[in-house]
């Protein structure tokens, strides 16, 4: 490892691609049995004898991330979880990642560094072997794109068509905080902009700030839901907002849905801050993206399993698709659900 002392700046163009490429793999040690050969060839070598899940992202500067306020650590780490996060909801495990980058001259060998000192951390976390990508330069800034794969047994795969009338909604985690952490973050540039030497005031608002820049993607819940020994029958991670994930699983499965207001998770934080911001924090958890929980649907029979499980929460049940997809919200009023998604609260 090079030595970063005093904020040292190492020009990329004095390692050559090749040389950048041997720096950023050589400590690489291999976890899979499925991974026969790793980097160093034109193509890295698999092997399965399940079915293998693909799945990729292409994160661009300016449009997906913002660098004033995210560590480069934290976006190797999130380019990854996007990902795996995909691969878990299909109920599968992710193995591998390739990771294509590009960057401009403005980025020193030690910024490419800390990016890939975040993708290493997760793969170590999320035993997943990196066994490749491409590296290129760029004129406009950084492009980051990953791309993981996975395996699940045949008849374990969950797909976002399967969901049935009468099937409960079950949703992970508690939603809304990573969009009301990127509220904060955005607050503080406007803040930082007017007054460099202004101190962020982020202590109050660790919680969201860190499901905005280090999403966890939700691996815990496949090996639970195996050893409860429950299939979902429909599942999709949620990556958009709630609403517009349930509006695709009942889309692709052909039937409505009653999403019960009171029943969806908030954290005492998102409340907090929804009021502060004058948001209302059942829209945040609608319509906020990117809190990379899980969203499933389940035979009624499996509820008996997973009841009282403190990661898991019952938010609605399947319904014909003649009745529609609604929020039935806390004043027993129905209204249909819409997606907003992503840029529906900007
Ligand atoms: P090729 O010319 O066949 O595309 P490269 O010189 O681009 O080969 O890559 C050499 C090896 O390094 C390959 O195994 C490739 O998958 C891997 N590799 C290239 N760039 C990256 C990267 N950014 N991260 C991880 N592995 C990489
Ligand atoms: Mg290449």
């Amino acid at each position: 490892m090079l030595e970063n002392k005093n904020n040292a700046k190492t020009d990329l163009a004095s390692l050559g691609e090749f040389g950048l490429i041997d720096y950023l793999t050589n400590s690489i040690q291999l976890k899979h049995q499925s991974t026969v050969k790793g980097v160093g060839d034109d193509a890295a070598v698999l092997n399965s004898k399940k079915h293998i899940l693909l799945t990729t992202d292409l994160l661009v500067e300016g449009v997906h991330f913002d660098l004033t306020y995210v560590p480069l650590k934290h976006l190797g780490y999130k380019a990854v979880m996007v990902n795996l996060s995909d691969v878990y909801a299909m109920n599968g495990m992710a193995t591998q990642i390739t990771v294509s980058i590009a960057v401009s001259n403005r980025f020193p060998l030690e910024a490419i560094e800390a990016l890939y000192s975040g993708i290493h951390l997760a793969c170590k976390t999320y035993n997943v072997d990196l066994v490749g990508g491409d590296t290129t330069s760029s004129t406009t800034g950084l492009l980051i794109s990953v791309t993981a794969i996975g395996e699940v047994k045949k008849d374990a795969i969950a797909y976002r068509n399967g969901a049935k009338p009468n099937d409960l909604l079950v949703v992970t985690g508690d939603l809304g905080a990573a969009y009301l952490g990127l509220q904060v973050l955005e607050r503080e540039k406007q803040v930082f902009k007017a007054n460099p030497n202004a101190q962020p005031e982020l202590d109050k608002y660790t919680y969201l700030v860190e499901r905005q820049l280090k999403p966890e993607a939700r691996k815990d819940i496949v090996t639970l839901l195996e050893a409860l020994d429950v299939k979902p029958t429909a599942m999709i991670d949620i990556s958009d907002g709630l609403s517009s994930e349930i509006l695709h699983i009942c889309k692709q499965s052909d039937v409505g849905c009653n999403l019960y207001e009171s029943k969806i998770p908030l954290s005492q934080e998102v409340i907090s801050t929804s009021e502060e911001f004058n948001l209302n924090s059942t829209t945040v958890a609608l319509n906020g993206g990117e809190d990379y929980e899980l969203l499933f649907t389940i035979a009624q029979t499996d509820y008996s399993k997973i009841k009282g499980n403190p990661n898991l929460t019952v938010i609605g049940h399947i319904t014909p698709k003649s009745e529609g997809v609604h929020l039935v919200t806390r004043a027993n009023q129905k209204i249909e659900l819409t997606a907003q998604g992503w840029n529906g609260l900007s």
